[in-house]
């Protein structure tokens, strides 16, 4: 593919020295391997998706912030620092658009989902060992990069608002599952709580910690580093932990609609405890200890009504490839929440073994 020389010299790189090719299975941003002609260093160009994040510069100076931290605090920990422009910024703007430019970390993959325990433990190990290198850092520097993105107060009146106003037939079609999801606004009154817990502590989390957002060595299949630091923000352990439990511990995605294929898997389960939790348990406070089995139940009631909420406002923010689509996804998280509090007790003994 084609990049404009002028974003390659902003950099010091030169076009004729690198092939430009699109990597990675990313959603957000447009990502492009810069494999070196002449031997020499490869590189990861990205394009940051504006649409989604609007201040770009407030991704840019929170990943500086926490690599400085960490260049100090944990001088031998792999960050994956963006390079930054001859200008002195790490971000170069060209027409509009924001790009940015990393390290390609050679003899990595990234997989698209666990394939053995083993990976999620490698992978929530990696997230953990963030999250505990960041622990001490001074918070009040950082702003969010998308504000509100993990807040269930608003999501869950955001919900309230769509269940009102959406079309007569929207909601009757999704009447069920509305009630459902209304049945388990405990899991919301609970956040309501939290909040007040000062010891629910604030932490600079990821805020996305799919498996692909770790690369691990591509032979031995260990954790390397972190990657797609966009949403490096403060938030809660919730957050990170929950959003491991969503995604690695089902055999499926949010887009099966086959629902008797989600199912939990408690070794997947007990590996990403042990796997986070041999990082930081040392580092938690009794209350992030108590919502070690919450932080599941928190994030995938989140991402499900947030998809049963764009279904009743009629698909203005997922992309849908059918009429239904938020319909089934909402009901894919309906399904792994029922089936994570269906096996609530085993899930809370493997944490006990994990503390
Ligand atoms: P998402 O959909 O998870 O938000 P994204 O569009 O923000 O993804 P990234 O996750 O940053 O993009 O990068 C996309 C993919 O590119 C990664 O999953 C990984 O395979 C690869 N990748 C990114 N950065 C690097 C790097 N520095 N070295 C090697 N591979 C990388
Ligand atoms: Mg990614
Ligand atoms: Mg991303």
């Amino acid at each position: 593919m084609i990049v404009h020389p002028q974003i390659l010299e902003a950099f010091d790189l030169k076009e004729a020295d690198y092939d430009a090719l699109r990597y990675g299975s990313g959603h957000i941003n447009s990502t492009i391997h810069l494999k070196s002609k002449k031997r020499g260093k490869d590189y990861i160009l990205q394009r940051i998706n504006t649409h989604v994040f609007k201040r770009p510069d407030i991704i840019d100076r929170n990943q500086r912030l926490a690599a400085a931290y960490l260049k100090k605090q944990a001088p031998d920990y792999f960050f994956l620092s963006p390079v930054p422009t001859v200008a002195g910024p790490c971000l170069f703007e060209w027409q509009g658009e924001y790009w940015r430019l990393l390290p390609f970390v050679k003899h990595t993959v990234a997989v698209n989902q666990a394939d053995n325990p083993r990976q999620a433990f490698e992978a929530a190990q990696q997230f953990g060992r963030l999250a505990r290198l960041l622990s001490g850092i001074d918070l009040r520097e950082f702003q969010p990069s998308i504000p509100n993105f993990h807040n269930l107060t608003l999501r869950y009146s955001s919900f309230q608002d769509a269940i009102r106003s959406a079309s007569e037939e929207r909601r009757e079609a999704a009447e069920d599952l509305t009630e459902a999801f209304l049945n388990y606004s405990g899991i919301a009154v609970r956040f309501e709580e939290l909040k007040t817990d000062k010891d629910f502590r604030d932490r600079l989390m990821h805020h996305d910690t799919k498996i692909n957002n770790v690369l691990l060595d591509d032979k031995t299949y260990e954790g390397i580093c972190v990657i797609d630091l966009d949403t490096l923000m403060p938030g809660k352990l919730i957050s990170d932990l929950g959003d491991m439990v969503r995604t690695y511990v089902s055999p499926v995605s949010e887009e099966e609609q086959d629902f008797d294929k989600i199912v939990i898997r408690d070794d997947y389960y007990e590996a990403l405890m042990q796997g986070y939790l041999s990082e930081l348990k040392g580092d938690l406070t009794p209350t992030e200890k108590e919502v070690l089995f919450y932080a599941g139940q928190f994030i995938i009631y989140m991402q499900g009504i947030r998809f049963l909420t764009d279904y009743l406002n009629g698909d203005v923010y997922y992309p849908v490839k059918y009429p239904e689509h938020n319909y089934n996804r909402a009901k894919n998280q309906l399904t792994l929440l029922q089936r994570l509090n269906e096996r609530e007790a085993a899930l809370r003994r493997i944490i006990g073994g994990c503390l």
